[in-house]
């Protein structure tokens, strides 16, 4: 099927407008207008080949909403007119122990992701930066009416959203826990709404000044300057739990050490160099260093209903999809309050 929108064709030129083709919907697939896709800072890093691997052209976009326009035959969860969202997995093995587990995003044959990717069949997956998507039901969300008019703020939910719940959950961020975000970006505003929604101590850790208005009004009891040491000492070995969100190279050991005995570090930011980590810095207090990536399907529902309940979004600045080279130039300097979402209206 015919879909149009705009694709990097390699690591620096500008974005620009392309036309591609997408499957033929079949029985279990699901069609979607996309209203709104969110910009994370994955999809700067792969346009630039950060990681490595990049497919060209390639679409981003892993943070979609929009309304359904058809489904297959076998789809019952989904109707013509009803709102969708898709996320950052587009298929999975659905037979693995992990993908039993409600945990797809942790797929042993690993998932496939909704852009940059190919699926099992060999087809490259486009994402999201596009006026439609075709997706198997299994990976498509419910969004809830109740959001009302706050559509383009669910987007980043998608991944910014569920990328922070999954381990603020799963490290038990909650009353009588002291809980730091580090980064307040895209997925670091959002870690901040959920640690201070499930009632923990919070603390916001950023190296801009100008943020420190909007980390209380977002949620945080405290908000410390990271560069300034004294201020960081001052926590020395007292946190439950952190989450790194940092885009960039930056020093672990410095919240290493600030977490208490048996605490832990999870990484979430993909920086495109390894990060080095001082073994003191871990032996001290028997702290754990970890990561995580995205969530399960099962638990960005989760995630999606908890916002629609409790009145959550993303703090967004929607965009017009021809102004995308400058939202890029202003995440990289950390200048996003606090998360671009393209308004696909724009699109034309
Ligand atoms: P973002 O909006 O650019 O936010 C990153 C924040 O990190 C910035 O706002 C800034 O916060 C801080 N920062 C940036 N450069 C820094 C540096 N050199 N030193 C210290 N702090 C720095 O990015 P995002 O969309 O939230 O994504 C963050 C990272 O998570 C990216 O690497 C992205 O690829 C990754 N990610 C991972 C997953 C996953 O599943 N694990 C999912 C989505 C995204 P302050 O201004 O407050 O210092
Ligand atoms: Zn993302
Ligand atoms: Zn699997």
């Amino acid at each position: 099927m015919k879909a149009h929108g705009y694709a990097a064709f390699d690591t620096k030129s500008a974005l620009r407008p392309w036309s591609f083709e997408r499957r033929e919907p079949g029985a279990r697939d699901v069609v979607v207008e996309i209203a709104y896709c969110g910009v994370c800072h994955s999809d700067i890093h792969q346009v630039r080949d950060e990681w490595g691997g990049s497919i060209y052209p390639m679409v981003p976009g892993h943070e979609i909403v929009g309304r359904v326009t058809a489904v297959g035959g076998e789809v019952t969860r989904f109707k013509a007119g009803d709102l969708a969202g898709i996320g950052v997995m587009v298929n999975s093995c659905r037979t693995c122990a992990n993908c039993k587990a409600d945990l797809e995003n942790y797929c042993m044959k690993g998932f496939v992701g909704t852009y940059n990717a190919k699926d099992y069949d060999g087809a490259i997956t486009y994402g999201g930066y596009a006026n439609n998507i075709v997706c198997d039901m299994r990976y498509v969300h419910t969004i809830s009416p109740k959001f009302g008019d706050k559509l383009a703020g669910v987007a980043p939910l998608l991944c910014a959203g569920i990328t922070t719940y999954s381990p603020m959950r799963h490290w038990g961020a909650g009353p009588g826990k002291k809980v730091g975000v580090v980064g307040l970006g895209g997925l670091g505003h959002m870690g901040l709404k959920f640690a201070h929604s499930f009632g923990a101590h919070t603390i916001q850790f950023t190296t801009s000044e100008s943020k420190i208005a909007d980390a209380k009004r977002l949620g945080a009891d405290e908000v410390v300057i990271s560069k300034d040491a004294n201020a960081m000492a001052k926590h020395a070995a007292s946190f439950d739990f952190i989450l790194d969100t940092v885009s960039a190279p930056h020093d672990l050991n410095a919240y290493l050490r600030l977490l208490k005995l048996d605490a832990t570090l999870a990484l979430v930011g993909l920086s495109e160099r390894p990060l080095p980590v001082e073994p003191f810095a871990l032996t001290g207090y028997r702290v754990a260093l970890a990561g995580s990536n995205i969530g399960g399907m099962k638990e960005t529902q989760e995630m999606l209903d908890y916002c629609a309940d409790h009145g959550i979004v993303s703090d967004i600045e929607l965009t017009s999809i021809d102004r995308l080279g400058e939202a890029y130039e202003r995440v990289l300097k950390s200048d996003v309050k606090y998360r671009f979402v393209i308004d696909m209206a724009t699109l034309g």
